[in-house]
């Protein structure tokens, strides 16, 4: 009587999963979280995993923090989260891992990255994006990226956001499809942006072999659980306007996002309005470029007005505090953003304007910046930085439906993070506690669309040693060629 009990128990668990999330793109606006709480009287549900114990920060619209918690993980997805008493009377797991002591929190999102650019890191410093872009930069890209380089880029890039607790990225580069693959490979969640841009670059020499390139690989990933293909035009300095409106069909045609740069510099502003009369977010909501499936890196030099257009149209936004401060490109109105409510999350940007991949400095440093560009200690508190790097950043990748806090019938992207180390010690609250004294390093285990990828700071789908060996290789080539 058990067993079929059991039966017909895991048939009902299994007919509620199986309906989920491929048929259905993470960016159709009518999606919603499939009702799937499986509870039947005096029925134990059979589950793969079972994190027991800890603190649950749910960044839920409640915002519920959950003492002595638990989550169970069933297919990829939040099954159940709750008291650990309740939930443990409800599920059997096959595996169980122990929180106690720990804080459960939602897997971070960076909105913004160049993940290849691992290899770049610290290449050239202290520059103004001009000089650093077209001197260092530009050059160095043309004379190594290929997509053996991208690949081991993009793996160092990778083992380094799981050890800091990512669990989603939003990239933009080159030679995309090979970093989807070992995205997959790794099990790590990515919007991934083939960069189409007005020159000739490494894997695409001109606009319409980019332009095929990009509907090629949306259509191959479009589907996949934990890849969302998007169409990157680089910025409106680098893309023609006849080249963005192309790019805007594509994404109407395939429901796709669309990964750019907006206003990040007060020259691309200047130029921009001398080039089409327009300031650069006036200017492409005028040529219809702006959509619900834009997401735009800095959105610095905005005005007022334009925050009002992102706002009505649904652009996302990724604020990139450490990229911008390193590059003085300026400082992005982000409390007036947030008192619009703007969907705005957090980014590292690539790791040679950096030079890290690490989303607890992006969000010590915004709720500091803004604290002191205002002169208003209240600016930005903790919970709202914690938030952008979380729910925020989620609606900003427009996955809100799917990620970004901890909720049944969400995917189960969950970190676990020591609460107790010297840096940590002692303790008393929670959000002060994640934003201001936790570090990456603090982070101990990682879940992402229910597949373990780090454990007790172990990394389960990629070796360490090799990445660095092949990331020390390329230096040298790196440095060699810009001898050349
Ligand atoms: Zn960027």
């Amino acid at each position: 009587m058990d067993k079929l009990k059991y039966f017909l128990a895991f048939l009902l668990l299994f007919s509620f999963t199986i309906s989920g999330f491929g048929q259905v793109s993470p960016l159709d606006p009518n999606r919603e979280i499939p009702k799937r709480k499986l509870l039947i009287r005096g029925l134990k549900t059979p589950v793969d995993l079972l994190i027991s114990g800890g603190t649950i920060v749910t960044m839920n619209e409640k915002r519920e923090i959950i003492e002595d918690g638990a989550v169970a993980v069933s297919n990829g997805e939040i099954f159940l989260i709750g008291k650990r008493l309740d939930i443990a009377k409800q599920v059997i797991p096959k595996r169980i891992i122990n929180a106690t002591g720990k804080v459960i929190i939602p897997g971070l999102i960076n909105t913004h990255t160049h993940v290849p650019m691992t290899l770049f890191r610290g290449i050239s410093d202290d520059l103004d994006l001009q000089d650093w872009l077209t001197k260092y930069i530009f050059p160095a890209e043309a004379k190594n990226v290929d997509e053996q380089f991208v690949r081991a880029g993009t793996r160092l890039g990778l083992a380094e956001m799981i050890r800091g607790g990512t669990t989603t990225y939003c990239d933009m580069y080159y030679f995309e499809d090979a970093i989807a693959d070992e995205s997959k490979k790794a099990g790590v969640r990515g919007v991934l942006g083939e960069t189409i841009i007005d020159f000739p670059v490494a894997d695409n020499k001109t606009n319409a072999e980019a332009m095929a390139y990009a509907e090629r690989f949306v259509k191959k990933w479009q589907n996949d659980p934990l890849i969302v293909p998007a169409i990157a035009p680089h910025a409106p300095y680098t893309v023609s306007t006849e080249h963005l409106k192309a790019i805007r069909a594509l994404s109407d045609k395939y429901n796709a996002a669309v990964v750019t740069h907006i206003a990040e510099t007060k020259k691309e502003r200047d130029d921009i309005k001398k080039q089409y009369g327009d300031t650069p977010m006036t200017y492409l909501n005028k040529i219809g470029f702006l959509s619900n499936r834009v997401i735009a890196a800095h959105t610095v030099w905005i005005t007022d007005n334009e925050i009002d257009i992102m706002k009505r149209i649904g652009v996302g936004s990724a604020h990139c505090p450490q990229s911008n401060m390193k590059l003085a490109s300026g400082v992005a109105p982000v409390p007036a953003m947030l008192a619009k409510d703007l969907a705005i999350g957090l980014g590292t940007d690539g790791a040679a304007s950096n030079n890290d991949l690490n989303m607890w400095e992006e969000m010590d440093t915004a709720a500091k910046l803004h604290k002191l560009i205002s002169g208003d200690p209240k600016t930005l508190p903790a919970e709202q930085a914690f938030e952008m790097a979380t729910i925020r950043g989620a609606r900003a990748l427009h996955l809100d439906s799917l990620i970004g806090s901890l909720e049944a019938g969400k995917r189960a992207d969950i970190d676990i993070v020591d609460l107790d180390d010297l840096n940590q010690t002692p303790y008393y609250n929670l959000y002060s506690h994640l934003v201001y004294a936790t570090k990456a390093n603090d982070v101990r285990t990682v879940i992402i669309n229910g597949r373990l990828v780090m454990l007790d700071r172990r990394l389960l789908t990629l070796n360490e040693n090799v990445i660095k060996k092949d990331a020390n290789a390329y230096r040298e080539k790196i440095i060699k060629s810009l001898r050349n």
